[in-house]
């Protein structure tokens, strides 16, 4: 297996959702890209994903600063929202409109959920396709006056890409599978882009050409990678790591009390002591890096 060189000047980048207080996965998800990027001369910049305006909140997105900085990691320039990018998202959807390949989504999701044919893909059920099959005069009338998401025609679209490879930082080029995660949204209907796209085109607009994120988000790169190709945007290099698990094994949650580096500070941890096993490797008592 032959290993990607790294960039010669790493820009990386931590892209949390400020839907709750961060934890101990995410500190230490954040410093790993931080000291890659410092240990090299290059760069580490901070992004909050907030276009779910229902579950984001101004307190967390202060509370991921504050977290942060406690922790003692620091990001080049200013921070990135995607709230005030929303502009951008919507002129590559239109792009990807003129290009035939997205289509408007009037289905609930209890439509999809109760639609017994729905297979599952590595994002859980598979969009069965249902609004695919809508004529354009059908879509025309209920895009004026329906709510709709915006879903890839991710056959069409894998068929105008090609074949496509990524390449990881740790298992060398890796084959594209977008097709697995099926027709997924890429405008929500409450916002006018998805995660895949706003992650995407912001990991282009920011100069990142390294990404390091968690091993949940695996798949999500096949779909990110084959918006790349569409829209004509360069390709980082990816790097997937565990993610961590408390003693019963379940994934370590916003929710969960207890490993907050907000209550990990109001308990009196040294920031500098916590940084140093977090880079070690060591964790509070009962957590571990699930095996993959
Ligand atoms: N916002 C995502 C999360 O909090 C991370 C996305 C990414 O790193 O690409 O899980």
């Amino acid at each position: 297996m032959s290993l990607p060189a790294l960039p010669q000047h790493i820009v990386t980048r931590f892209a949390p959702s400020p839907t709750g207080r961060l934890h101990i996965g995410h500190g230490w998800s954040a410093l790993m890209a931080h000291d890659l990027a410092r240990g090299a001369g290059g760069i580490f910049r901070l992004r909050i994903e907030d276009i779910d305006g229902a579950r984001s909140r101004e307190e967390h997105v202060a509370g991921i600063v504050e977290d942060l900085t406690w922790l003692g990691i620091g990001w080049a320039g200013a921070v990135v929202r995607q709230s005030e990018r929303l502009g951008h998202y919507a002129d590559a959807l239109d792009r990807l409109k003129a290009m035939g390949l997205v289509y408007p989504c009037f289905c609930t999701r209890a439509d999809i959920a109760g639609s017994a044919s729905a297979p599952h893909g590595p994002e859980g059920p598979v969009y069965p396709g249902t609004c695919r099959a809508l004529t354009k005069g059908e879509r025309a009338a209920r895009t004026a006056q329906e709510p709709h998401a915006w879903r890839i025609d991710m056959a069409r679209a894998v068929a105008q890409a090609g074949a496509l490879t990524w390449q990881d930082a740790d298992r060398g080029t890796i084959i594209a599978d977008p097709l697995a995660a099926g027709d997924v949204v890429l405008a929500r209907k409450d916002a006018p882009t998805s995660y895949h796209l706003a992650a995407t085109l912001d990991d282009a607009a920011m100069g990142i050409n390294f990404v390091l994120r968690g091993s949940d988000l695996i798949a999500a790169t096949d779909i990110h990678r084959l918006l790349q190709a569409l829209l004509d945007l360069p390709t980082p290099i990816y790097r997937h790591h565990g993610l961590l698990v408390d003693a019963q094994g379940k994934r370590l949650a916003k929710r969960s009390g207890g490993i907050q580096l907000a209550q990990l500070r109001a308990d009196g941890m040294d920031p500098e002591r916590l940084r140093d096993d977090l880079r070690q490797g060591r964790f509070p008592v009962g957590i571990s890096v699930q095996s993959s």
